[in-house]
């Protein structure tokens, strides 16, 4: 049994799918949390739970992420754990692909990250405390037809974790990265059954996962028992990236 003394986290897009799930896990292990989305309807779905503290946000503006901090510190003085979970997929081609849906998937998924990281890292550096962790995906890793922008993102935010727990880690801060395979979500809900069919082909488990095994190894790695874990991808994806 994990034990979680009362402490804060940031979660990104914590409003549907896999964030909404860590935010639930952490607020049920004590932690004040915010959860972060673009619009306050989203936030409904976790504005009433105990912990769960909804503020809107676009990671993509950095203004809104200063907005973020300043009510972080407001309300608790720091943060002591990041979820960089918030993402977005805008698929094509990339013979087809506009500019602006390149731009705008590195914007989310990247470049954002980025922004609110710096931001929070400073009172990490501070206190000597902190646990950053990063959603990327296998796609990062592997690659995928279609999806070249939110793959290099993905790819980025991967090689962001190593490098910032090479220069972090005197400070007593991790940073891992989880990789997730195909989870059941709003993101992969528009697949049609043949698509979905040809991933179950390729995972050795045979089901998608859930957000709740996501939400797990992120409260795992929130612990004192991964406090010598860093620099790390954990792929969660019932196997199939051994394919
Ligand atoms: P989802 O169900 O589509 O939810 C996305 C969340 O991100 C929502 O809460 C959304 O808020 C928020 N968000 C989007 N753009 C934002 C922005 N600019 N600023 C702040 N919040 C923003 O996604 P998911 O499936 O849970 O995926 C979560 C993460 O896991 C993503 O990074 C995704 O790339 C990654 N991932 C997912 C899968 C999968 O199979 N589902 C696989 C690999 C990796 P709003 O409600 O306000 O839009």
């Amino acid at each position: 049994m994990l034990n979680f003394s009362t402490k804060t986290a940031i979660v990104t897009g914590g409003s549907r799918g896999i964030g909404k799930e860590i935010s639930l896990i952490l607020a049920q292990n004590n932690f004040n949390v915010v959860a972060v989305a673009t619009s306050e309807k989203s936030l409904d779905s976790v504005r009433d739970i105990k912990n769960i503290h909804p503020f809107c946000c676009d990671i993509s503006d950095e203004k809104s992420i200063e907005e973020l901090y300043e009510f972080v510190i407001s309300k608790f003085g720091h943060a002591d754990v990041l979820v960089n979970n918030a993402g977005i997929h805008m698929d094509n081609i990339l013979l087809r692909m506009k500019s602006e849906e390149w731009n705008q998937v590195m914007n989310v998924n990247l470049n954002g990250p980025f922004h609110l990281t710096k931001t929070v890292l400073k009172d990490m550096v501070k206190n000597k405390n902190g646990r950053i962790i990063n959603i990327s995906s296998i796609s990062g890793t592997d690659g995928n037809k279609g999806q070249g922008n939110y793959a290099a993102s993905k790819g980025g935010l991967l090689a962001l974790t190593k490098s910032l727990a090479k220069e972090v880690g005197r400070r007593n801060i991790t940073v891992n990265c989880i990789a997730p395979g195909l989870i059941e979500t709003d993101m992969t809900s528009h697949l049609s059954d043949t698509v979905k069919q040809g991933y179950l082909d390729r995972i050795p488990l045979k089901k998608l996962g859930k957000p709740k095994d996501i939400g797990q190894m992120i409260l795992f790695l929130c612990s004192d028992e991964a406090s010598y874990i860093t620099g790390q991808t954990f792929y969660i994806d019932g196997g199939m990236s051994l394919n």
